[in-house]
């Protein structure tokens, strides 16, 4: 991606609306199911709508390939097809 700006992940940790909430609600556990996945990436991209760092945390997912987990708003696919 063609920009000189690097979020730093210290500060969408600090300052993310996730920050206290489970690691599951973003990234899911090995044994949901399909409707499982659906509902909870839904609630997880509305919790990143709210989020003062959502930019900086979708950029900082994009710049280092992240490729698990809502970040940003995007599931990893969504991450993907941005710039395809
Ligand atoms: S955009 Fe979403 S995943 Fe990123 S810090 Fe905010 S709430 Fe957490």
């Amino acid at each position: 991606m063609a920009t000189s700006y690097e979020p730093k992940l210290e500060k969408i940790q600090q300052q993310g609306r996730c920050r206290n909430m489970s690691p599951d609600i973003h990234f899911g556990t090995a044994s949901e199911t399909l409707d499982e996945r659906s509902a909870r990436e839904k609630a997880a991209k509305e919790i990143c709508r709210q989020c003062i760092v959502v930019d900086d945390c979708l950029l900082y997912a994009i710049q280092h390939d992240i490729n698990t987990g809502i970040w940003g708003a995007h599931t990893p696919d969504e991450r993907q097809n941005i710039f395809d």
